[in-house]
């Protein structure tokens, strides 16, 4: 089996599976020092696209991938679709329900970063860009001139501030609801733009959000690739009984 991977589930997953099955783990090789499951086989870096991933497939006689990456990385995902399509092999997304809003959030949808961006002058104070590296560039123009900062948090230190106004701090998750709403005190937060992304694991921020009453610009998602789909490690190994057995 191939796993993609990159997020909490994938490692569960090939935990699960470890000593079970022949796993293969895979990460798109991006932070220093990732969380790895043990007893399977890790490969780092991309595929260099879908035609070469569906040979990397079939070369590997792969039977089955399960796609866990990340809710919005949605390349890979389509990638693997198209992939699992050229070579006939099983696919499954994995994919975590996102989350809802709830009594005492204020919430601001946005549809795209961009969409996110434009929504941010309505509304005041310090801005926690709880967003993705690649996602960073597109606040460059709310910052300009705003006379705001905008905090951002990544896992391995930035080497340059991303735009004027960034203020850049390291940390790994999870988070409890405590130290998130330290955080939006000490820089002054009057703003969390955050991905749908779902899950326990980076929730804290929107918890601490509530309860400090500080509005949330909540990117939505990208559609899923069609196919099967799994919204936990459970129904994932449900899955894989049924059609592997
Ligand atoms: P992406 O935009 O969908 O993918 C960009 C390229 O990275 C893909 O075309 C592929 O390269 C490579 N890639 C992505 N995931 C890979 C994997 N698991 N194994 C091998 N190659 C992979 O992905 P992304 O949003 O940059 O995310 C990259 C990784 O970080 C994913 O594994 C994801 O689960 C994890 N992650 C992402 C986020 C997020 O916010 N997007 C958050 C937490 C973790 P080729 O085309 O060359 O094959």
């Amino acid at each position: 089996m191939l796993i993609l991977g990159g997020t909490g589930e994938a490692v569960a997953l090939a935990e699960a599976l470890a000593g079970r099955a022949d796993v293969t783990y895979s990460l798109a090789g991006r932070t220093d020092a990732p969380r790895l499951p043990p007893g399977v086989a890790v490969r780092s870096g991309g595929f260099g696209g879908a035609a070469a991933l569906a040979g990397w497939i079939e070369a590997g006689r792969i039977d089955a991938v399960i796609d866990a990456t990340h809710p919005f990385a949605d390349i890979i995902a389509g990638n693997a679709e198209a992939a699992c399509r050229r070579a006939g092999t099983l696919r499954l997304k994995l994919l975590r329900p996102g989350w809802e809003a709830r009594t005492g959030d204020i919430w601001h949808a946005a549809g795209s970063v961009a969409d996110a961006a434009r929504l941010i002058p309505e509304t005041g104070g310090n801005v926690f860009l709880a967003v993705g590296r690649q996602q960073l560039a597109a606040f460059a123009g709310a910052a300009a001139g705003s006379g705001r900062q905008f905090l951002i948090r990544t896992v391995d230190l930035l080497t340059a501030a991303p735009f004027a106004g960034a203020v850049c701090v390291t940390g790994r998750g999870p988070f409890s609801v405590q130290e998130e709403a330290a955080l939006l005190r000490e820089h002054a937060i009057g703003c969390v733009v955050s991905r749908n992304a779902g899950g326990p694991s980076s929730y804290a921020k929107i918890a601490a959000a509530r309860s400090l009453s500080v509005p949330v610009i909540m990117i939505d998602r990208p559609p899923p690739p069609p196919g099967d789909c799994a919204a936990d490690v459970e129904g994932a190994l449900d899955w894989l009984r049924q059609r592997l057995g």
